[in-house]
């Protein structure tokens, strides 16, 4: 009989992030299909009885905590710790764990304390005559795998936007704290502040609807000549902000920057999308001024919708790699757009 520990830890400020309700939705699921299996959950950080009331109608039997101020900030020693208690104290078989940053560095190592094993980057879990796969990507995103596992304790990492999230409602749980005893050696670190850039300036924003790409045109001479460098700057900063997308680049235009060329100043390489970037998760993806190069195609892989606008009519994304073609100017057609978004004042 499989014991299904949904592990995550609180926000700074006490709430649960969306890939908790992601995790928690996966197990819960899994636990639904897989008969006589019992759902616990393990909660990490200095207080967690909001978050524990906040998913208490979720289907889980008995909620864990360890609490303190030791657990309010991301730090492998405490929070390794704190996970391998929950872990003990729950007997979990399958560990459901959102693979945030503070998780995603601790988990290899729980596994390793506990003798289980992990899997990152999991993307799906399912339950069939009694056996429980999970599901990755490998090759960037372009092969789908699936896998079981006898080993138990079983980690899993699940990749945060891959699952819908649970709505289970509020209420009031009751919650077991776990006692960890904590040595000096494991407090060595400590977070003295959080530097962060301004809300306006965080271009990277997973929840966004749409995904806007930029390419390398934007900074190539257009039909005068010129570059327009400053243009496109203004069109691209205009359009992220009334359509609140997220904001994607091609390795082209990221890696200018290193090339000591004409670059948009407010796009790094944690920016770029495809085989050497990210592959996010967006419902719509708009491209302008990119080739549509396979290796750059690649990060629009869980792309629902997929849209670019170029002025090559022969460009990779005319070769079936977008749903919809605009061979068009993209500083006329943003510039357009963003005047209808001001006049709607419409978020897409
Ligand atoms: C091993 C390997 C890994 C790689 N990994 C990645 C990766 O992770 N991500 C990635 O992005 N790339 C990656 N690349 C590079 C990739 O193959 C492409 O070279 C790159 O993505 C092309 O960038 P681009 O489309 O911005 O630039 P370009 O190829 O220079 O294309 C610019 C486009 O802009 C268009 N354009 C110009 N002006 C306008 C205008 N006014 N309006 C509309 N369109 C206009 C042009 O028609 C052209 O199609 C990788 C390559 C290799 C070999």
């Amino acid at each position: 009989m499989e014991t299904i520990l949904v592990l995550a830890h609180t926000e700074n400020d006490g709430s649960l992030a969306k890939p908790v309700r992601e995790a928690l939705h996966a197990a819960a699921t899994l636990h639904k299909s897989l008969a006589g299996s019992k759902l616990v959950i393990g909660l990490v950080g200095e207080n967690v009885q909001a978050a524990a009331n906040a998913i208490a109608a979720s289907p889980a039997t008995k909620y864990f905590g360890v609490i303190g101020a030791d657990f309010t900030h991301a730090r492998y020693a405490t929070d390794a710790a704190a996970a391998e208690a929950i872990c003990k104290a729950a007997q979990a078989t399958i560990v459901v764990a959102p693979a945030t940053s503070r998780w995603a560095r601790v988990l290899p190592g729980v596994a390793q304390r506990l003798g289980g094993r992990v899997d990152t980057h999991v993307t799906g879990v399912v339950a069939a005559d009694g056996k429980i796969s999970v599901s990755r990507w490998y090759y960037r995103q372009r092969m789908e795998g699936a896998l079981t596992r006898a080993q138990r304790p079983w980690i899993l990492g699940i990749d945060p936007g891959s699952q819908t999230a649970c709505d289970c409602n509020a209420g009031t749980a009751a919650v077991e704290m776990v006692v960890v005893n904590l040595t000096d050696a494991s407090k060595r670190t400590t977070v003295i502040g959080i530097r962060e850039p301004k809300a306006d300036a965080q271009t990277i924003r997973p929840d966004a609807q749409l995904l806007f790409v930029t390419g390398a045109g934007w900074t190539k001479k257009q039909a005068d000549g010129q570059t327009h460098v400053p243009e496109a700057e203004k069109l691209i900063l205009g359009f992220l902000k009334q359509a609140r997308a997220s904001l994607g680049s091609s390795k082209s235009l990221v890696d200018q920057s290193g090339e000591g060329q004409a670059v948009l100043p407010f796009l790094s390489h944690l920016n770029q999308v495809g085989q050497t970037g990210a592959t996010p998760r967006h419902a719509k993806g708009l491209s302008t001024c990119c080739h549509g190069e396979e290796p750059h195609t690649v990060g629009w892989r869980f792309i629902a919708e997929r849209r670019a606008i170029s002025l090559d009519p022969n460009c990779g994304w005319a070769r079936g790699k977008a749903d919809v073609l605009y061979v068009a100017d993209a500083f006329a057609v943003i510039a357009k757009v963003n005047e209808l978004l001001a006049a709607q004042n419409q978020p897409l």
